[in-house]
């Protein structure tokens, strides 16, 4: 991942000049109007650039992510864990994470990781499953599977102070399931 390069450049949104919370129309609209001002074809005549060029990439690149709802997950992800408004305390496999069973009937898995200052961070299976990576019980531990995750981490903010962790994933893993929870 890029994580760094966030930092410096403009972020996705910032191209396509939209809100970080805009829709996906709103997301359209603007990239289409970006496109009709740097589109390589209506710049044959004025004295073209390499920049002009690179910006046209730039925000193609955008808005295949930002247009894809589970690419844009992954880019939001990373976005904020680049940012300073919070601190990645730890990293971790998702190995040492707690799993806990939402219910008799349910098919969510909760995972669970405690902070320093006494709250968790958590994720369940659904929001794993917007980023590539299944959740399998099976008997005594909870197995993962990188369906089309193309990251390997995830970072995760906790319930109460502004610590993240990152939590690093990869198929195969194995997270056991405690006693009280068989
Ligand atoms: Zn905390």
């Amino acid at each position: 991942m890029l994580l760094g390069e966030n930092c410096v450049h403009e972020t996705y949104y910032e191209l396509l000049s939209v809100k970080e919370d805009a829709s996906y129309e709103e997301i359209r609209n603007s990239y289409r109007s970006a496109i009709l001002h740097s589109h390589p074809d209506k710049l044959l005549n004025s004295s073209r650039c390499s920049s002009d060029d690179e910006k046209f990439l730039k925000i193609q690149k955008a808005w295949e992510v930002l247009s894809d709802a589970e690419l844009r997950v992954v880019y939001d992800n990373d976005l904020r864990s680049s940012r300073h408004d919070g601190i990645v305390a730890d990293e971790i496999s998702i190995e040492d994470m707690s799993v806990e069973m939402a219910g008799e009937d349910s098919e969510v898995i909760e995972l669970f990781y405690q902070c320093r200052c006494g709250d968790y961070f958590f994720v369940d299976s659904t929001e794993l499953g917007t980023m590539g990576f299944g959740l399998l019980r099976d008997g005594g531990c909870v197995q993962v599977r990188k369906l089309d995750a193309f990251v390997a981490s995830v970072v995760l903010p906790c319930g109460s102070c502004s610590l993240k962790t990152r939590v690093w994933v990869d198929s195969d893993m194995k997270i056991p399931i405690q006693d009280d929870q068989l």
